[in-house]
């Protein structure tokens, strides 16, 4: 027989982060002992693959063919992850075997993971190569399971079940055991790949209908989240436990307007890219990193994994206990705050990923967390206290714009039913809108975003808030970036008031939003 006539190549992409390069799967039939040999992927997940594309290919009544078979994943250099090539391999198979017509597979692209009974399953990672696909103009076969993440692509994607309906769909030969098809993949909680897929998390489900109405109090607090979402402001609150540090915190995307539909998809992407089923609405992501986080967890890593300041991207990063983060993990959030972006470093190269995500940071005022208490349950040293706060000073703290210090609440004081007179998330929502479409069509940024420069040109103030202002600065000994924040801040609050210049009570809200800088009593 000509060797030549049992060669086929199908296509598919490998994950690499948010990119997923084309790799082409050439499958062999030739002569000699039986075998199958499988090059460029890792030994381990070789074997899993060769198991399952065998198991699944007999199963579903497939002959197996008795021969040489030699499959090649190329480019070699690329990470690649077993799972889904299960089914380009099985076509491969076949169209080698001439079970499909191998012209067929030039402008398709396959994707998925088989089950030992020919059943597609969910397959993690596949937007990139989804976006990756459509653009190139393939026809992308894939999954059924993975239908969430094919509804956000416009494109030729045909979902299927199992391996016979690729078949049929490729105009081969149906299995000769129709009967025996197996049944879509029951959740398997022990085995599936699929299964660590982490579904929508609690917090993110508390933010999904947490309302700002249902928090009691805390005005001042309120108002400042208003304004850190009005300008796109980085905030730090400062107050003992059960000030509703957290519930303030988690209220903040339901006060930011909701994701565009481009920005929708990049957030989608960075949650697939992480191996996350991609979560729907449109609402922004709130990321709530515990401190015990490792630095992987944190900015990325492993297999080209973007970490939670990617997977908060265009969305909130919650940081409690900010103190307690390790020196590294706090250096590594200057650097996507400048620039929102966060480069994760491999063994030979380099990965960026998006992380343009509003930080809300959180912390006590003191170690045991009651400095300040009226019924003097706080017994820190003067000298404690100024170690731990120190622990979060200098160039990180100078990039937060707002900083507020709340006081304790008993918990039941600070939820309520939602009175009538409540404001709700939707109507500061409103006016949050408002002002980030001034800024918009004014500067095409928001205020957080202003350059020194820039602050010159559109944050000038008048006379009488400029008198303020320089007492301010004498007063609290405000360093020139403090300044900037500090005008930035109020042009926002001018913005929230529809004001076209900054004035006065704009200035004066703005410095009492330094509680950092204020002297202490
Ligand atoms: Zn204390």
């Amino acid at each position: 027989m000509d060797a030549r006539k049992n060669l086929s190549t199908v296509f598919s992409r490998a994950p690499a982060g948010l990119e997923a390069p084309l790799v082409r799967v050439e499958v062999h039939l030739g002569t000699g002992l039986p075998a199958f040999g499988l090059v460029g992927l890792p030994e381990a997940v070789v074997r899993e693959s060769r198991e399952r594309v065998r198991a699944a290919l007999v199963t579903a009544g497939y002959e197996f063919p008795q021969r040489r078979i030699t499959v090649n994943l190329s480019p070699a250099d690329l990470p690649k992850e077993g799972g889904r090539f299960d089914l380009p391999i099985a076509v491969g198979i076949l169209a080698a075997d001439h079970k499909i017509n191998a012209r067929l597979l030039k402008q398709r692209e396959f994707y998925g993971e088989l089950s030992l009974g020919g059943a597609l399953r969910e397959t993690r990672k596949l937007l990139p190569a989804l976006i990756a696909g459509a653009k190139r103009g393939s026809e992308i076969i894939l999954p059924a399971a993975n239908s969430l993440e094919a509804s956000l692509v416009s494109g030729k994607l045909r979902l299927m079940n199992n391996l016979d309906e690729v078949v049929a769909a490729l105009g081969g030969r149906a299995a000769p055991r129709p009967a025996a098809l197996a049944p879509l993949p029951a959740p398997d909680p022990d085995q599936s790949a699929a299964s660590d897929f982490e579904t929508i998390g609690a917090l993110k489900a508390i933010a999904d209908i947490a309302d700002i109405a249902e928090i009691r109090g805390q005005y001042a607090a309120k108002r400042a989240l208003e304004i850190a979402a009005a300008g796109d402001h980085g905030l730090l609150m400062i107050g003992p436990p059960g000030a509703g540090k957290t519930l303030l915190a988690q209220r903040l995307p339901g006060l930011l307007p909701p994701l565009s539909e481009q920005e929708f998809l990049e957030v989608a992407s960075l949650e697939s890219a992480a191996g996350r089923r991609p979560s729907i609405g449109g609402r922004r992501p709130f990321r709530s990193p515990q401190h015990t986080a490792s630095m992987a967890a944190l900015i990325g890593g492993g297999a080209m994994r973007p970490g939670e300041l990617s997977l908060a991207h265009l969305g909130v990063l919650f940081l409690d206990e900010f103190p307690e983060f390790p020196r590294n993990a706090l250096e590594a959030l200057r650097e996507p705050m400048e620039s929102g972006m966060v480069s994760v470093a491999r063994l030979k190269q380099t990965c960026e990923f998006p992380a343009r995500f509003q930080l809300v940071a959180a912390m006590n005022p003191c170690p045991c967390g009651y400095a300040g208490d009226v019924r003097g349950r706080c017994h820190c040293t003067a000298e404690q206290i100024a170690r731990y706060r120190s622990r979060i000073s200098g160039p990180l703290v100078d990039r937060i714009d707002i900083h507020i210090e709340l006081s304790a609440l008993p918990v039941q004081d600070l939820m309520t039913d939602a009175p009538q007179s409540a404001e709700t998330s939707a109507t500061v929502a409103q006016r949050v809108a408002a002002a980030r479409e001034l800024q918009l069509q004014r500067q095409g940024k928001l205020n957080s975003r202003l350059t020194p420069v820039e602050v010159a040109r559109i944050c000038a103030v008048a006379r009488e808030p400029r008198a303020l202002l320089a007492t301010a600065i004498a007063r609290l000994g405000l360093s020139a970036r403090a300044y900037h924040r500090v005008l930035k801040v109020a042009r926002t609050c001018a913005d929230l008031g529809g004001a076209p210049e900054i004035r006065t009570l704009d200035v004066a809200e703005a410095v009492k939003l330094r509680a950092l800088d204020q002297p202490k009593c």
